[in-house]
């Protein structure tokens, strides 16, 4: 039997003995954090932070590990722990805050007493580069500067040379005032006298929203839009919908109670106009139709395009530089696209010997020129036209060979303003009042593609010509409009 002590040791054995721990060795525990003294300094000249931060991945060795187990207890160190500890977890009450230091100003000195402070001198100052109307809304704004103004500013305001600065004063408090409309003939917000129960009605019915004096007296300032002959859009009505759309319904009424359809008996003509609120402004849609015959001569388009009750004004709606440019020839050129109607052999052999092909074939869709399709832009104001000729059922006719008709459609969509004055830009210039280039004003996006857009129709991308290309401007004197 061989001595065991002798035996030369199997290399498990030697492995074992290399790792049997020693009798002096402390038992490791999992030590926490104390501070920054407990540990060993990693590394001369710079910290394993400042090694793991500077280097790499790829230079990571095994000197980095050594230098992160604790030389006490063997564990190794986690930095992330340090950097936490390292990274404020406080408030910052104690860092000074010169902004929020009530130190740094005195709080007890409010804005009335800083205005009351202020020698005159400053005021004059102050008030000599203001305009009538702002100097007014400041005395308005508190009684501090209602003293100092001494309310002159309202006193001034109050002369009749400085009417519109009047007006421009009070449509600042139109937003606190829903049961009063600004009266622009008066300057006074009258009482609403119908609130909430105010329709539009014909030109030719009074329809008083508020007791005004000077209700039926002429006057200069543009209150009522023409529409259609009979029919005019009062300005009150403009500002009864904006300010229902901007303040709430105590103020006004919607804008679709301003939509209407109707059709004269006498002329013939179908009206259908409806608004749209979009981006602060009324916009508005005008469709007028009629049916027409075909080879009509001058003395029938104009009997069918002109209101002889209404100083010849056109059945359609129009703004007021409707007589310049080419808005009438446009419409003539139009009419006289209109196919003669579709005959056969039989019915041209009652009217004579003659046979005509074309009016054995004649086409019920219409295609305009180049002249009379595109559409127009009035120059002078936000208007745009477009003239069609379509073939539709004329219900009334009780004959169906006759019932399908060309008729004439003339829209014309319009930028009523903002509905701030009756002198307010677009209101004034499509009244004629105001000067206005509308080709720069507009843009590249048209009213009535801004308008049909809300019903989710995309308007065909076409020419937008000039209503006036020559820009002549005679008004009643010129010959071309009728
Ligand atoms: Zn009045
Ligand atoms: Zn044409
Ligand atoms: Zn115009």
């Amino acid at each position: 039997m061989a001595d065991i002590s002798l035996r030369k040791p199997s290399l498990t054995e030697r492995l074992a003995r290399a790792l049997k721990p020693k009798a002096s060795g402390e038992k490791l525990r999992k030590k926490s954090w104390s501070g920054p003294e407990a540990r060993k300094p990693s590394s001369v000249g710079g910290s394993s932070l400042g090694r793991r931060g500077v280097g790499s991945r790829n230079q990571y060795t095994a000197d980095d590990n050594l230098d992160q187990v604790d030389i006490q207890t063997g564990e190794r160190r986690d930095d992330t722990e340090l950097l936490h500890n390292l990274a404020h977890t406080g408030s910052f009450d104690s860092l000074h805050d010169p902004i929020h230091d009530p130190s740094q100003h005195n709080s007890s000195i409010s804005g009335n007493e800083v205005f009351a402070k202020l020698p005159d001198r400053a005021w004059n100052n102050l008030v000599a580069h203001l305009v009538l109307s702002s100097t007014a809304t400041l005395a308005f704004s508190c009684q501090v500067l209602r003293n100092r103004l001494k309310k002159d500013a309202w006193s001034i305001l109050n002369l009749s040379v400085n009417h519109d600065q009047k007006i421009e004063f009070l449509v600042t408090l139109d937003s606190s005032l829903p049961d009063h409309l600004l009266c622009y003939q008066c300057a006074i917000y009258h009482r609403r006298t119908k609130k909430g129960e105010e329709k539009l009605k014909a030109a030719n019915i009074l329809n008083p929203l508020f007791n005004c004096p000077w209700a039926n007296e002429p006057t200069e300032i543009p209150l009522k839009s023409w529409l259609v002959p009979g029919h005019k859009l009062p300005f009150s009505f403009v500002q009864l919908t904006l300010r229902h759309e901007r303040y709430g319904s105590q103020y006004g009424i919607p804008v679709r109670d301003l939509d209407r359809r109707w059709k004269n008996v006498n002329s013939g003509w179908s009206q259908q106009i409806r608004y749209y609120y979009h981006n602060n402004h009324l916009l508005m849609r005008s469709v007028s139709k009629s049916f027409a015959s075909a080879g009509l001569p001058p003395s029938g388009l104009r009997h069918l395009l002109y209101s002889a009750n209404h100083d010849y004004f056109p059945y359609f709606s129009v703004c007021s530089h409707w007589r310049d440019g080419e808005l009438m020839n446009l419409c003539k050129c139009a009419l006289g696209h209109i196919p003669m109607p579709r005959e056969t052999i039989t019915q041209q052999l009652q009217k004579g010997k003659m046979i005509s092909r074309g009016l054995l074939h004649s086409n019920p869709i219409v295609t305009l020129c180049s002249k009379c399709r595109p559409m127009r832009r009035c120059p002078e104001c936000p208007s745009e036209y477009l003239i069609e000729i379509k073939f539709e059922e004329n219900r009334t006719d009780p004959n169906p060979v006759t019932r399908f008709k060309q008729a004439i459609s003339v829209t014309r969509w319009s930028d009523l303003g903002d509905g701030s004055t009756p002198l307010s830009l677009e209101w004034a210039a499509c009244n004629g009042r105001a000067e206005y280039d509308s080709f720069a004003h507009i843009g590249k996006r048209a009213i009535s593609g801004t308008f049909e857009s809300q019903s989710g129709v995309t308007m065909p991308s076409q020419r937008m010509l000039s209503l006036n290309p020559k820009n002549v401007k005679l008004g009643e004197e010129g010959h071309d409009w009728y």
